[in-house]
């Protein structure tokens, strides 16, 4: 399965690819924390790249297709993805069509969550995230057992730089900008499912199997 996950930031695009990777049987592949890894090892791209992520605007094209195209040559993304906040924006999308091409393969489908703006900014203002494993909470729809610590890998949870109120009206603004004409892009090629970003994770999931005709693995995994 090639699956492209659209919506603007805090949509739910990363909780979800993390969900159906099982189901799917295909690695998240998430151009946001391959910056953030590339930030943190500080090399060349991601000094580089912070600039653009602080401010909540978008990292230049050549550097994100770097990170992508490296990892969708490694051996268990040739096979299916579910990209996760790549494509960006309209060339990034005919790179990545470009890309496929090259070994033969295409998209199956995008499938954008729909969230209303007033709803993302309540939602990352309140977002934590783990700095070891990119585990995330929310203080109140999701805490964490222990305040500051996180569930899985007991990481010390943050808020990202980028999570701030103002940076996520910076953030929306560029979704509503670049990202948004990627819908009606996507609607024109026959691969776009629109389906409501709004209710409890499960039935999010439930959502998306249901568009992708994979509602026998929602079933399977009991979720
Ligand atoms: P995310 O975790 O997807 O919300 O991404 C965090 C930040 O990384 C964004 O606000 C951008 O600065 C940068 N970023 C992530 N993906 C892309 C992309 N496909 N193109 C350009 N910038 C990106």
């Amino acid at each position: 399965m090639r699956l492209v996950l659209l919506g603007p930031p805090g949509a739910g695009k990363g909780t979800q690819a993390r969900m159906l990777e099982s189901k799917l049987d295909a690695p998240q592949v998430a151009s946001g924390d391959l910056l953030r890894t590339a930030v943190k090892n500080r090399t060349a791209l991601g000094v580089e790249a912070q600039r653009y992520m602080d401010k909540g605007a978008l990292v230049p094209d050549e550097l994100v297709l770097k990170l992508i195209e490296e990892r969708l040559n490694q051996p268990d993304a040739r096979v299916g993805f579910i990209l996760d906040g790549f494509p960006r924006n309209v060339p990034q999308a005919e790179t990545l069509a470009r890309v496929l091409d090259g070994y033969g393969k295409k998209l199956d489908k995008v499938v954008a969550l729909m969230v209303p703006d007033a709803e993302i900014v309540k939602r990352i203002s309140g977002r934590r995230t783990c700095r070891n494993c990119g585990a995330m909470y929310h203080l109140i729809y999701d805490p964490p057992r222990n305040p500051g610590v996180c569930n899985e890998c007991r990481g010390e949870l943050y808020q990202r730089e980028d999570d701030a109120e103002e940076t996520v009206r910076m953030r929306l603004k560029v979704y509503a900008e670049s990202t948004r004409p990627l819908l009606e892009h996507y609607g024109r090629l026959g691969l776009l499912a629109e389906i409501d970003g709004i209710g409890a994770t499960g039935e999010i999931e439930r959502r998306i199997l249901r568009v992708l005709g994979r509602d026998g693995a929602a079933a399977k995994g009991g979720s």
